[in-house]
């Protein structure tokens, strides 16, 4: 289903070396509120290290984020020393796509990580890129977000079912 993620975790760090060698992954793109950065613009203690670790073993990174807000995009992708999109629009592709292009790689060897379904996952399954589900950093969220939670919260719960009943 274009809503489900084809992986769901805790949190970015739970992604590791072995896992996307596994899946082929060589790119990462990366939403950037409550999957790298609170709503206080803080990241959580071992993101900053996480894509290091990850850039040294040579997996590319690039930012695509929904956020209108330049100065807070910038700092984030200064902070990691990766390129970045912001005001993207996902789901539509063209976010994910100019990533995939910027990071040189075929849409089957990035992975897109986010935490909300209705645009990081459901933009990352339409390019057909590998879509990885975090939990949101706070629940502490702009207004938007907060009335998607629900529905998402719902969908996820399907999701868990599902797989937990494909695992039986
Ligand atoms: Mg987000």
């Amino acid at each position: 289903m274009l809503v489900y993620p084809d992986f769901y975790c805790d949190s970015v760090r739970d992604i590791t070396i072995e896992f996307l060698k596994e899946h082929n992954i060589k790119g990462i793109i990366l939403d950037v509120d409550n999957t790298l950065i609170d709503y206080y613009k803080k990241f959580e203690d071992g993101t900053v290290e996480w894509v290091e670790t990850l850039k040294k073993a040579g997996i590319k990174f690039c930012i695509v984020s929904n956020s209108n807000k330049l100065e807070k995009v910038k700092y984030v992708a200064e902070t990691l020393k990766i390129p970045f999109f912001y005001f993207a629009k996902k789901p539509l592709k063209t976010g994910f796509l100019k990533a995939k292009n910027e990071m040189q790689l075929e849409v089957e060897n990035v992975a897109a990580v986010g935490d909300q379904l209705m645009t990081d996952i459901i933009g990352a399954n339409r390019c057909k890129m590998f879509s990885i589900l975090v939990k949101p950093i706070a629940e502490q969220d702009i207004f938007i977000t907060k009335i998607k939670r629900p529905i998402e919260k719902r969908i996820i719960d399907s999701y868990l079912k599902k797989i937990k009943k494909e695992k039986v």
